[in-house]
């Protein structure tokens, strides 16, 4: 009986070892991963640090499938290579003050993760500044430096602001892409003060001709937005002036390079437009409602916010230099 056992056992025993080796090779592979990828990833692509890789195919991504191929040595297909990622081009107007610096750090830290983005950033000042030169210069973002002073007559509370400044990054744009037509890109209004998440960028990216989508914190309202009927703008959801063409606010559209360029007479302008119409009167001359592209799920998502930053208190500041050193603030 002894020897029937053992003999049995000495048969089965091979066996089992090969199953265990299988087993045990078979969990040394990598895993696939348990959690989907992030959807923001920070790898680094291109110069100028951590950008937010882009994937074609709209915003709406999970966790790639089949990218882990167990059969490495099965020649691969090659990768069609696809157009470049159309620029985005981010015109802000800043001012000398107090929390300048603070606004433009915070902007720089969000377009530092946004691949493919040119930032034009426009002082209203005689001068470009040395605060600004120097930010810009070690900012890690591929930038354009323009200057344009606000006439005296027009710096009072009620006037539209930054008109000369936008205007001045829109001939730059102009000029820039005077020779070279074909490249595509997409151009929007970042005011400094601002707060933009990294899925708006995704957004605009797609734009063909004008897109729009809603904005928080304005108008007297928690948000604006442009109403969608299957999927396209039939009115505005606003606190303010509803009978706007487009009751819309400067963060909340974006217009491609070639509508920019085919329409080289379009600006903000001062004469003729009433306080808060700035937007509509230049979207006006460019577009029409019928043919804007809503974005962000139909317009149902807020992705920016209209924030305002607080004066600071200096009431302390002294009036003389008591510190030993100058800081630039
Ligand atoms: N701005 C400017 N010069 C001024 C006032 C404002 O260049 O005299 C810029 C400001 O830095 C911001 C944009 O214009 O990028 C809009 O100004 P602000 O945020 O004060 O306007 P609001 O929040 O009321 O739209
Ligand atoms: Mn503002």
């Amino acid at each position: 009986m002894k020897s029937v056992l053992f003999s049995r056992f000495f048969i089965l025993l091979p066996w089992i070892l090969i199953v265990i080796i299988m087993l045990d090779v078979d969990t040394r592979r990598p895993a696939p991963p348990l959690t989907p990828r992030p959807y923001f990833s920070p790898y680094a692509v291109g110069r100028g640090g951590a950008r937010l890789p882009f994937r074609r195919g709209g915003p709406d991504i999970g966790p790639r499938r089949g990218w882990e191929k167990r059969n490495e040595s099965r020649p691969q297909p090659r990768p069609r290579p696809e157009p470049p990622l159309p620029t985005i081009y981010a015109i802000t107007p800043t001012y000398s003050r107090p929390v300048q610096k603070a606004e433009l750090t915070r902007l720089a830290n969000t377009f530092r993760q946004v691949a493919q983005l040119h930032w034009i950033l426009v002082e209203d000042a005689a001068a470009r500044s040395e605060l600004v030169s120097r930010f810009l210069a070690r900012a890690g973002l591929p930038s354009t430096h323009l200057h344009v002073p606000t006439p005296r007559r027009y710096k009072r509370p009620g006037l539209p602001r930054a008109t000369e400044q936008r205007n001045a990054g829109l001939a730059w744009l102009r000029q820039r892409h005077q020779h070279q037509r074909a490249e595509s890109g997409v151009l929007f209004f970042a005011d400094d003060d601002n707060t933009y998440s990294l899925e708006l960028f995704q957004e605009m990216r797609t734009t063909r001709k004008v897109s729009v989508w809603p904005v928080g914190l304005v108008g007297g309202r928690r948000y604006e937005r442009p109403l969608v009927e299957n999927g396209k703008v039939v009115g505005w959801y606003t606190g303010w002036r509803a009978d706007r063409p487009f009751a819309i606010d400067m963060a909340g559209f974006a217009v491609s390079l070639q509508v920019i360029l085919s329409n080289p007479k379009a600006v903000f302008k001062r004469r003729g437009s009433q306080p808060g119409m700035q937007e509509s009167d230049f979207l006006k001359q460019i577009t029409t409602v019928e043919e804007l592209e809503p974005k962000a799920s139909n317009c149902t998502k807020v992705l920016v916010w209209h924030t305002r930053t607080e004066k600071v208190n200096l009431a302390n500041e002294p009036k003389y230099r008591l510190d030993t050193v100058r800081i630039e603030v």
